[in-house]
């Protein structure tokens, strides 16, 4: 009898021509975490579901170890450890009883899905008949809702599957089923948290991180990478790219009004980001603004700071409080990251008063004094590329 891990993806389902390829990448993304893990594994697509089996023994040496790299995965539902045996009836029943004898309960239920409809008995009939025995054996009381136990058969063409317990996966859809994002990650508390719902819709984020640094300590570069390690149990192999802002932080300085500097280090920013998007073919730029959240995000500023980003920028968090925010930072793990004492570039310089209602033309008309093409330019040429 073989232990295997079933993986189950349900909105994958759901989706109709491009069901194979979203297979074929959630596949693919499963071997890269297992891989990355050191697990060896053979992983097997049978109808609307997964099997991993372990590369080398029989069964898993660390279930906890697998349970949690694959918990990681976006696209998946559920996952469940389960036995497979090729056999009758007779065969399942002595194998859940013996299975069971080592498990503690009172109440349990019986849940048999008959897929190969070659298997003379019917779902029905495996749970009556098998619900019967485990209550003669072992003296147990059925019960459907929240039993102790819940006894799932799944009989297929590939053999019979016996699981007892299954556990959520992180649903969402398979990293990159959805096209390259560029995602700008200071490393505040907002931005990791939109990088990580748009992976979770299948986005393959890149990570675009402006610093200033000399003007200001390595701080905010060290926390970025940390954020990004963070969040590659999501996604491996992520590409962190450092853009150096100071220079043109410092022209920006020179010509424009206070007031004006942080929302033209944005405007900087997207300018920036819609270039690198394009060199990586990128569909769209992420970030973590919500409205009103601070006095540059009003709908205002935003428009205007966007006026020359023709791809889609993208706000998931953009409805969201607060209070909302950092409980999601804490349950993805970068919020105690994201406390740490930084100087953020966007503070560097910054004037006590920020304009809340800027328009294109104001912004248009400082741009206009300085050599914006050229310093865009030039911070594209420094930029640093990381796989982290
Ligand atoms: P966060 O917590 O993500 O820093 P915030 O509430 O501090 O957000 P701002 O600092 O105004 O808000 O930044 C708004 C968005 O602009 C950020 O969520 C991020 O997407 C982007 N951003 C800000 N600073 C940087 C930076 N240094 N590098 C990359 N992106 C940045
Ligand atoms: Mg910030």
């Amino acid at each position: 009898m073989k232990k295997v891990l079933v993986i189950h993806y349900g909105e994958l389902a759901l989706k109709g021509g491009n069901r194979k390829l979203f297979e074929k990448k959630l596949e693919e993304n499963v071997r890269t975490a297992l891989t990355a893990a050191e697990i060896p594994h053979h992983i097997q697509r049978q109808y609307g579901r997964m099997v991993v089996e372990e590369g080398v023994a029989d069964a898993f040496t660390n279930e906890e170890q697998i349970i949690s790299v694959i918990q990681h995965v976006f696209g998946i539902s559920t996952l469940a450890f389960a036995y497979v045996i090729h056999g009758q009836y007779e065969d399942i029943e002595k194998t859940v009883l013996q299975l069971l004898a080592g498990h503690d309960f009172t109440t349990f239920s019986v849940r048999a899905r008959r897929i190969n409809k070659q298997f003379p008995m019917s779902s029905e009939e495996v749970n009556r008949t098998l619900g019967a025995r485990i209550v003669e054996e072992y003296n147990k009381q059925v019960q459907l809702t929240n039993p102790d136990i819940e006894v799932r058969i799944s009989i297929t063409t590939d053999g019979q599957f016996i699981s007892f317990a299954k556990q959520r996966g992180a649903g969402g859809l398979p990293n990159g089923t959805s096209g390259k994002f560029i995602s700008m990650l200071s490393s505040g508390i907002d931005s990791p948290v939109a990088s990580f719902r748009m992976m979770k819709r299948g986005a393959r984020v890149f990570f675009l991180h402006f610093h200033s640094y000399p003007m200001t300590s390595r701080a905010s570069i060290e926390n970025t990478e940390e954020i990004v390690q963070q969040l590659q149990q999501y996604q491996p192999d992520s590409i962190l790219l450092l853009a150096p802002l100071a220079e043109m932080q410092k022209a920006i300085v020179r010509q424009a009004p206070p007031s004006f500097r942080i929302l033209l280090y944005r405007k900087a920013m997207f300018d920036i980001a819609q270039r690198l998007a394009h060199l990586h073919r990128a569909k769209g730029v992420i970030t973590g603004e919500s409205l009103g959240q601070v006095a540059s995000q009003t709908i205002e500023n935003m428009t205007a700071v966007t006026q020359d980003i023709r791809l889609p920028v993208l706000r998931p968090l953009i409805g969201c409080d607060k209070q909302e925010i950092m409980d999601e930072a804490q349950r993805i793990g970068t919020y105690d990251i994201s406390i740490r004492p930084y100087e953020d570039c966007c503070s560097l310089l910054v004037p006590p008063s920020v304009e809340t209602r800027a328009r294109a033309e104001d912004l248009r008309r400082f741009q206009d004094q300085l050599p914006w093409e050229e310093m865009i330019a030039d911070v594209i040429v420094n930029t640093e590329r990381r796989v982290v």
